[in-house]
């Protein structure tokens, strides 16, 4: 039976915001058995703390946005999928500012900075949520659904007509153990078309936002200079996404992710229809 998992040591990084592009200074720290994983805000007086809960999602809109009544945290999807990478249950991650940094726009640095801290087991058994009968969410032609299934298995489909990514890069079907995570999936970058930058800069979002942190593509091609990380980098990508977005359910899924063109929003919309059917699922070791 897996134990709870948390960080050896305090450990902490730099990075820049995507979207105010300011400096942001964060700190992974242990925590207790059955803590989860909590976002502090170390610059407000007195700091608060934000659990990484489905419930507390305001926003999707370009990233996963938590906020309780008086803090909010952004953009901490990338974040959250590498704790599930690296096995982590129960985590303080201090931060000086409201947005998680976006660092090369995938969960890989993170992953580093867990593997810099070291993990510890814990002396409780990790709790898994086992699904029990398909739950499903649309929106118009998107959907994402959580199918029973012995393993975390994901299947996801972008839906993205573009010279530079063939038809069959579309589509990622995997078995999905922490291992797999860390080889196949960590690495994929978040992306954007160029004219989109611009629109977001003009409205003061993504000044962070360069090609040392997303994939950036024209009408024809990519533009980062290195090319992609993997032929569907871009799929892989929307499988990081869903998998922290999931994390915020407080609990890995030992079940199957299928999901057509979905997002922050549809994945949210998604744990809280799960949360919302509890004979859907039930806690397991
Ligand atoms: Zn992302």
């Amino acid at each position: 039976m897996p134990k709870q998992r948390t960080v050896a040591s305090a450990v902490t990084a730099t990075g820049v915001a995507l979207h105010s592009g300011v400096r942001v200074q964060i700190t992974l720290k242990s925590a207790p058995v059955d803590h989860g994983v909590v976002f502090r805000r170390t610059d407000l007086t007195p700091p608060e703390d934000i659990p990484a809960r489905a419930e507390l999602v305001r926003e999707t809109r370009l990233a996963t946005t938590l906020a309780t009544e008086t803090a909010k945290v952004a953009t901490v999807e990338h974040l959250l999928a590498a704790c599930v990478g690296c096995g982590l249950d129960n985590l303080i991650i201090e931060l000086d500012n409201l947005e998680v940094p976006i660092m090369d726009g995938s969960s890989a640095p993170f992953v580093y900075l867990i593997e810099q801290a070291g993990v510890v087991e814990q002396e409780a058994p990790r709790r898994y949520i086992e699904i029990l009968a398909p739950i499903r969410v649309e929106l118009g032609e998107k959907f994402a659904e959580l199918l029973p299934n012995p393993a975390f298995e994901v299947d996801f489909t972008i839906d993205f007509a573009h010279p530079a990514i063939a038809d069959d890069q579309c589509r990622v079907r995997m078995r999905l153990d922490e291992a797999d995570f860390l080889t196949q999936i960590s690495r994929a970058r978040t992306f954007g078309f160029a004219y989109e930058v611009e629109t977001l800069r003009s409205m003061g979002l993504a000044q962070g936002g360069s090609m040392e942190n997303a994939v950036v593509l024209d009408e024809y091609k990519v533009l980062n200079r290195e090319g992609l990380r993997f032929a569907d980098e871009l799929a892989r990508h929307k499988v990081l996404d869903a998998v922290g977005d999931l994390f915020l359910l407080g609990h890995r899924v030992r079940g199957k992710y299928h999901a057509f063109k979905s997002g922050h929003e549809l994945n949210n919309k998604l744990c809280r229809a799960l949360l919302a059917s509890p004979e859907a699922w039930r806690y397991t070791h």
